[in-house]
C-alpha cells in the first residue's frame, strides 16, 4: 500500500491526525491541494494538482482569505484562524472550473511560518456513498412495493397499484409511468396501469393496446430510448425519451414498467440498471402472482357454480384410510356432516337397491385400479318423492400411499326421468303397434330408389311376411295389380313432396289381399338430400269393405228413395224439410233440391198444423211411430189426402232430432170415400123420402085444417079476432116448422166440410129427430128418447153423425115394419140412448125388429151387403156409416138383444185443449 493510500485510508476513516512537528520546507507529496496559509488564515501560496481544478486563481503576490475559494456553506468549518482548526477534519466545498463543487477533505499542519492545508479530493468517495445510500433506498422502496402489493385484498389490488405507480413517479420525477402486461391472448402488449403527473402528457391510458413493438427489445437489459432512436417504439413514447424496463421468469418476459418522457440518466442519475430492473421486480412479480391468483380464484367460482348448477362434484376415495372427500356442495347436496367421512357414511346416502353394487365397483378399484362409470340413485326414505339419480365417474390418481380415485358425482335425475319416461313410451309403443293393425317400416334411399330395410314386428302377424319378403321387387309384386300404378305414384310423390299418403291393396303369404292406408315421410341430412323414408302401414281391410257396405248399401237406399212412388222425407221436429225426395217434390211443384228449408206446414191448414204438430208431441223413444191421415193445401190444387207415417228420431235425453216420414197420396180414395158417402147419404134421403113427404104434409095439414075452418067462419059471418089470431099463430108454426124441416134437409144435402169439426152429438140426435121423428110416428113406430142434453164434444162432422143416425133409424124401421107385417099385434119401438165417460160418449140405436141373423152378423158392415129385395137396399147404410165413423176415430158395432138389434156408435170425446185450440179466433 502507498503512503497515500494510507492517508486515504485515515482519511476515510475520519480519524483525527496527530499533530507532527511543524517542517521547514515544503516536501510534502504532490496530490491533492496544499495551500500555504499565514497566521490569519490568508491564503499565501497554492500547490498540488488541483489547484488548476479551482475557479478562482489566486495571484501569488496578494493573500486573499480562504473563504474566497469556498462554496458559502463551507465558510462554518472555517472560522477563526488557522491555530484553531488544527487537530481537526476539514471537509471542505471549492468553487471549480467545471461549476460542480470540489469535495476536498484535509488537515491543517503549521509551518514554520505559518500554516499548511493539506486537502485531498474525496468527490468520488462522496458519490459512492450517495450511490449506496440510494441503492439502499431503492431497495426499501421495492420491498414497500412488493408487500404492498402482495398484502392487499385482490379487490383493492387495482387502486393499490395505481398508488404504488404514484408514488414511484413522484419519488424518481417520473412524468409518465405505466405497467405493461401480455394481452389475454398472450399476443401482443397492454398497459395494464398508468399514472400521468398532472402536467405531463397523457401518453397512456388503462388497457390501450400497444401492439408487438417491445418485442424488438432486449427482455433483459433495461431500454434509454433517447429522441430519435427506435422508431418502433415512438408510438408507444410518443416521440419523447423514455425508459423501458423489462421483467422476465421462467416465460420470458411478462411485463415491462415504461417511463416517459423521461431522460433517467439525468433525472436519477443515481439508480444503474439493476435498481431500474429490481424495481419493476419488485412491482411486476408480486403484480403477476396476485392476477394469477385473482384468475385462479375466478375459476374456482366458477368452478364451484358450474358445480352447483349441474348438481355435481368431485370426490377423491383414499385407499389407504377408507374414506371420501367431496366438493363442500356435494357434501351438503348428500347431507353428510363433513367434507371428509368415513366411505361407509358416504355409501350410507346411497340407495341400497344400488349401494352393493357401488361397493364392488369400488372394490374392483381398489384391487384392479379398473376405472369407476356407475349410476346410483341416492337413499330417500320418503318412498313418494321420485329417486335422485346420480352420474359416479373415477379414475385412478398417484400412487403408492398417494393413490386415490378422483372423480364426480353428477345429478342425471332429469336425465334418468326423460329417459325413463322415453322408455316407458317407447315400451308403449312397442305394445301399441304389436297390438294394432300396423306397421312401421323404414326404407333406405339409393339412387331415386326406396330399399326396405326394417319393418316392426307387427309384420310377420299382420301380414304373415319378413323383412326378406319385402325387398323392393318382391314388395311391387305384392301390390295388387289394379293398385300398382298408384304404388308407383305413392314412391314419386314421396321423393317429390317429402310426404305422402296412399292406399292400396297388398298380398299376405297366404295370398288374400289387405287394403293397407300407407303413411310415409322423406328424412332428408343436412345437405337436403333423402336419406330415407319412414312410414307406417295401416290395416283399413275391414274399414274400407264397410264404407264400400256402406257406400254401396247407400246407394241402393237411394235409389230406393228416389224411386219410390212413396213420398219420403225427413224435417226437424219445427217442420222444415232436410230432405225430399221426387214424389214429394212434385207433388209440391219444385225440384228435390229446393225442398230443404221448406216447412212442410207451409202446406197446412192452421188447425191441421196444430193437430199435425200435436202429434209429433206424442211421439217419444218409446212410441216412435205414428201413422195419419193429412190433409194440405197444395199449390194450384184441390186438397191433398195423404197417409202420412213418421218416425222420430231421438237424441240420448230423449229430446226429438228428426223426423223421418213416409206418404202415399189417398187424395183419389178419400175422394171417392167422399162421393160414396154422398151417394149414401142422397140414398138415404131418398129411403128418407116417405117420412120427409110425412114431415111435411103434416104442417100443410094442419094449416089446411085452420085455414078451413077460418074460411067457415068468415063465411059464416062469425069470426072473432082472437079466434082469428089463434089460427094464424098455427099456420105461422106450421111454417116455421115446414121451413126448418126442409132448412135442415139442405143441409144435410150438402157435401161435409174438409175439416172436421168440433161438435155435440147431441144436436146430431135433435137433426136426425127433426127429420124422421114425425114419419116414424106417423107409421106407428115408438120413439123411445130418453135424456140427451149433455155438454159434450166430439170431432168430426155432424151431417155425417146424423146419416150415421139415420141409416141405423131407417134400418130399425125396415126391420119393425117387415116385422109388422107378418104380426099386426107387434108393437115397434126404437130405442135412442146415450151415455158418455171421460173417454168417449157412447149412442145406442136399439129396436125390437127380431135382430139380424147371427150368420149375417159379421158381413152386415160389408159393402153392398143387403137382405133387402134388389131396388130397395143398396147394401151401402151400414158399410158408409161404419166409415164415417171410424173416420172420427170412433167405432160402429151391433148385437143383438133379446127382441132386436142394439147398434152402438162410440166415439172419442175431444180433447180440452183442442177444442180450446179449436176455438181460438184466427
Ligand atoms: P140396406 O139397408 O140397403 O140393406 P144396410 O147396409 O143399411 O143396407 O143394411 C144391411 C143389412 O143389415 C140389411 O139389409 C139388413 O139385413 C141388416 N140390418 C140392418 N139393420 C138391421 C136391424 N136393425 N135389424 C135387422 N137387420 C138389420
Amino acid at each position: 500500500m502507498s503512503s497515500g493510500d494510507k492517508l486515504f485510508g485515515r482519511l476515510l476513516n475520519r480519524q483525527p491526525l496527530l499533530p507532527l512537528a511543524p517542517p521547514d520546507t515544503l516536501n510534502v507529496p504532490s496530490v491533492g491541494l496544499q495551500l500555504h496559509l499565514d497566521a490569519e488564515g490568508r491564503v499565501l501560496h497554492l500547490t498540488g494538482p488541483l489547484r488548476h481544478a479551482l475557479a478562482q486563481q489566486v495571484p501569488a503576490a496578494q493573500a486573499s482569505p480562504l473563504l474566497d475559494y469556498l462554496m458559502p456553506h463551507s465558510s462554518l468549518a472555517v472560522e477563526g484562524i488557522p491555530s484553531d482548526w488544527q487537530g481537526q477534519m476539514l471537509d471542505l466545498d471549492f468553487y471549480s472550473l467545471s461549476g460542480h463543487p470540489l469535495h476536498l477533505r484535509g488537515w491543517v499542519q503549521p509551518l514554520a511560518n505559518g500554516w499548511l492545508l493539506q486537502l485531498l479530493d474525496i468527490g468520488d468517495l462522496l458519490l459512492e456513498r450517495r450511490q449506496s445510500r440510494s441503492r439502499e433506498h431503492n431497495q426499501l422502496l421495492a420491498a414497500k412495493i412488493s408487500e404492498q402489493l402482495r398484502l392487499c385484498s385482490l379487490t383493492r389490488l387495482a387502486d393499490v397499484l395505481a398508488d404504488q405507480l404514484q408514488s414511484l413517479a413522484q419519488r424518481l420525477h417520473i412524468p409518465c409511468l405505466a405497467v405493461a402486461l401480455l394481452d389475454e391472448q398472450g399476443q401482443g402488449w397492454q398497459i395494464h396501469q398508468h399514472y400521468a403527473a398532472c402536467d405531463a402528457p397523457q401518453l397512456w391510458e388503462n388497457n390501450q393496446r400497444l401492439g408487438t413493438g417491445l418485442d424488438s427489445l432486449s427482455g433483459t437489459a433495461v431500454h434509454h430510448l433517447a429522441l430519435g432512436e427506435l422508431p418502433r417504439l415512438h408510438n408507444i413514447f410518443g416521440h419523447a425519451e423514455g425508459l423501458a424496463v423489462p421483467y422476465y421468469d421462467a416465460h420470458g418476459v411478462v411485463a415491462w414498467l415504461l417511463c416517459g418522457c423521461y431522460a433517467a440518466q439525468r433525472c436519477a442519475a443515481d439508480l444503474n440498471d439493476s435498481d431500474w430492473l429490481l424495481l419493476t421486480a419488485a412491482l411486476a412479480s408480486p403484480l403477476l402472482e396476485r392476477l394469477r391468483e385473482h384468475r385462479h380464484h375466478l375459476q374456482l367460482e366458477r368452478l364451484d357454480s358450474l358445480q352447483a348448477l349441474l348438481g355435481t362434484g368431485w370426490l377423491e376415495v383414499f385407499s389407504t384410510s377408507a374414506e371420501v372427500q367431496l366438493a363442500p356442495s356435494l357434501a351438503n347436496t348428500l347431507s353428510l356432516p363433513a367434507t371428509r367421512v368415513p366411505l361407509n357414511e358416504w355409501l350410507d346416502r346411497v340407495h341400497p337397491a344400488d349401494r352393493e353394487e357401488l361397493r364392488s365397483r369400488l372394490q374392483d378399484w381398489q384391487d384392479d385400479s379398473v376405472p369407476l362409470l356407475l349410476c346410483v340413485r341416492l337413499h330417500c326414505p320418503d318412498a313418494t318423492q321420485a329417486p335422485r339419480w346420480y352420474r359416479l365417474q373415477g379414475q385412478t390418481l398417484g400412487a403408492g400411499k398417494n393413490r386415490r380415485l378422483v372423480g364426480f358425482m353428477l345429478d342425471i335425475s332429469d336425465i334418468k326421468t326423460q329417459e325413463q319416461n322415453a322408455s316407458t313410451a317407447h315400451a308403449r309403443l312397442d305394445n301399441l303397434i304389436a297390438s294394432s293393425p300396423a306397421v312401421i317400416y323404414v326404407q333406405r334411399y339409393v339412387e331415386g330408389a326406396l330399399l326396405p330395410t326394417f319393418f316392426s314386428a307387427s309384420l310377420q302377424p299382420l301380414l304373415g311376411l319378413e323383412l326378406a319378403d319385402c325387398s323392393a321387387g318382391a314388395l311391387t309384386e305384392r301390390v295388387h295389380p289394379e293398385d300398382r300404378d298408384r304404388y308407383f305414384e305413392r314412391t314419386r310423390l314421396l321423393l317429390r313432396e317429402g310426404s305422402v299418403r296412399s292406399r292400396y291393396r297388398l298380398r299376405d303369404s297366404r295370398g288374400d289381399y289387405h287394403w293397407l292406408l300407407d303413411e310415409a315421410k322423406l328424412l332428408r341430412n343436412d345437405l337436403g338430400l333423402p336419406v330415407e323414408a319412414v312410414g307406417l302401414w295401416l290395416d283399413v281391410t275391414e274399414a274400407t269393405l264397410a264404407t264400400e257396405q256402406v257406400k254401396q248399401s247407400e246407394e241402393r237406399y237411394r235409389i230406393l228413395v228416389e224411386d219410390s212412388p212413396a213420398m219420403i222425407c225427413r224435417y226437424r221436429p219445427d217442420l222444415t224439410l232436410t230432405f225430399g225426395n221426387r214424389p214429394l217434390a212434385t207433388y209440391l211443384e219444385c225440384s228435390p233440391e229446393q225442398l230443404p228449408g221448406v216447412n212442410l206446414g207451409s202446406w197446412m191448414s192452421d188447425e191441421q198444423r196444430a193437430a199435425f204438430l200435436q202429434r209429433l208431441s206424442r211421439l217419444s223413444p218409446d212410441v216412435p211411430v205414428s201413422t195419419a191421415e193429412i190433409n194440405l193445401q197444395l199449390p194450384g190444387r184441390e186438397h191433398a189426402w195423404w197417409v202420412w207415417s213418421d218416425r222420430g228420431v231421438f237424441d240420448d235425453q230423449g229430446r226429438l232430432l228428426e223426423v223421418q216420414a213416409v206418404g202415399r197420396d189417398n187424395t183419389e180414395v178419400r175422394r171417392s170415400q167422399l162421393q160414396l158417402t154422398q151417394s149414401a147419404k142422397m140414398a138415404t134421403l131418398g129411403e128418407m123420402a116417405t117420412g120427409l113427404a110425412h114431415e111435411i104434409n103434416q104442417p100443410l095439414n094442419v094449416m089446411r085444417m085452420a085455414i078451413v075452418n077460418v074460411l067457415k067462419r068468415l063465411n059464416s059471418g062469425d069470426v072473432q079476432l082472437d079466434y082469428l089470431t089463434d089460427k094464424l099463430n098455427r099456420i105461422d108454426a106450421q111454417v116455421q116448422r115446414a121451413a126448418r124441416v126442409v132448412d135442415h134437409m139442405r143441409v144435410f144435402g150438402r157435401r161435409s166440410e174438409i175439416e172436421q169439426q168440433p161438435f155435440n152429438p147431441a144436436e146430431a140426435i135433435q137433426g136426425t129427430l127433426s127429420l124422421l121423428a114425425e114419419g116414424m110416428r106417423g107409421k106407428g113406430v115408438e120413439l123411445r128418447i130418453s135424456q140427451t142434453d149433455f155438454e159434450v164434444q166430439v170431432r168430426g162432422y155432424i151431417d155425417q153423425l146424423e146419416q150415421v143416425l139415420i141409416n141405423l133409424m131407417v134400418n130399425a124401421r125396415d126391420a119393425l115394419l117387415s116385422k109388422r107385417e107378418t104380426d099386426r099385434e107387434f108393437k115397434p119401438w126404437i130405442s135412442l140412448y146415450a151415455e158418455r165417460d171421460k173417454q168417449s160418449v157412447r149412442l145406442w140405436v136399439e129396436d125390437n125388429g127380431g135382430g139380424i141373423d147371427p150368420r149375417l152378423l159379421d158381413r152386415i158392415f160389408e159393402p153392398f151387403f143387403t137382405t133387402k129385395p134388389a131396388g130397395i137396399g143398396t147394401g151401402l147404410g151400414l158399410s158408409v156409416s161404419y166409415g164415417i165413423v171410424e173416420n172420427m176415430g170412433g167405432r160402429l158395432s151391433v148385437k143383438n138383444t133379446v127382441e132386436g138389434a142394439r147398434f152402438c156408435i162410440e166415439l172419442p170425446i175431444a180433447d180440452d185443449d183442442q177444442i180450446t185450440s179449436d176455438a181460438r179466433p184466427d
